[in-house]
C-alpha cells in the first residue's frame, strides 16, 4: 500500500448533547488519483466504515430521543484545510416524518452558512426495505440482532467494546473474529474517541 494519507474528522451527533468526535487516517489506495477516483473512493470508503462508528453505544435520535437505527451523513471539506468533515447525525428512522423533516432543515441551514443555498438532502432507501434492514445503533456490529441491544448505560457491561480501537461493540467473541477481516480497515486507522455528553467518565 503506497500514497498519501487522508485525515477525515468524524463528528456523530445524538440526543440531547451525545458526540462523539474521532480522528481517521486512511491511506489512498494509490498516489495520483483523478479529482473523480478520489471522490469515489473517499466515498466507498466511509460507506464501509460507518457501521464501526455507529454501532458503538446505545445512541438515541439526535430529534426525538427513541433508539437510533440509522445515521445520515455529510461530507464536507474546506479550502483551507486539509481534512474532510463527516457529519453523522443519529436518527430513529429515516423515512419521512417530524425527525427527518428536523434534519433536513439541520442541513439546509448549515448548507446555507456554507455558501450552498440550493442544496437539497438526498433521499434514503426506506427503513422497511427488507433488502436493507437498519439495526438498532445499540446493538452488536458483528450480528446486528436487536436482541443484542445494550439498553445499559454507555459503559462496557452488556457488549463488549474492540479494545483497539476502543469504540466498536460486539456481543461477543466469535462476532468480533467473524468481523475482524473487514473492522481492521477500520480499527488500524482510527485514533482515539473523545466523547462529549453525560456520562462520559464511563466511556474510559
Ligand atoms: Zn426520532
Ligand atoms: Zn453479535
Ligand atoms: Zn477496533
Amino acid at each position: 500500500m503506497s500514497g498519501e494519507e487522508l485525515d477525515v474528522s468524524v463528528c456523530v451527533f445524538g440526543h440531547g448533547d451525545r458526540q462523539l468526535d474521532l480522528k481517521i487516517r486512511p491511506r489512498y489506495p494509490r498516489s495520483g488519483m483523478s479529482n473523480t477516483e478520489e471522490a469515489e473512493w473517499k466515498y466507498v470508503y466511509l460507506e464501509s466504515i460507518s457501521k464501526n462508528i455507529q454501532h458503538s453505544g446505545p445512541w438515541d435520535c439526535e430529534f426525538c430521543g427513541k433508539p437510533a437505527r440509522v445515521t445520515l451523513s455529510s461530507v464536507a471539506s474546506y479550502r483551507d484545510r486539509p481534512e474532510v468533515y463527516v457529519y453523522l447525525h443519529a436518527l430513529c428512522s429515516a423515512d419521512p416524518g417530524p425527525c427527518r423533516t428536523a434534519y433536513n432543515t439541520k442541513e439546509r441551514e448549515a448548507a446555507e452558512r456554507a455558501g450552498y443555498p440550493n442544496y437539497a438532502p438526498s433521499p434514503y432507501p426506506p427503513l422497511n426495505d427488507p433488502a436493507r434492514p437498519y439495526p438498532l445503533l445499540a446493538s452488536c456490529a458483528g450480528c446486528k440482532k436487536d436482541s443484542t441491544a445494550d439498553v445499559a448505560p454507555w459503559n462496557n457491561e452488556g457488549l463488549m467494546r474492540c479494545s483497539g480501537c476502543k469504540l466498536t461493540r460486539y456481543c461477543g467473541v466469535s462476532c468480533q473474529r467473524q468481523d475482524w477481516p473487514s473492522h481492521k480497515k477500520f480499527c488500524k486507522v482510527a485514533g482515539h474517541p473523545s466523547w462529549k455528553g453525560e456520562a462520559t467518565a464511563s466511556q474510559e
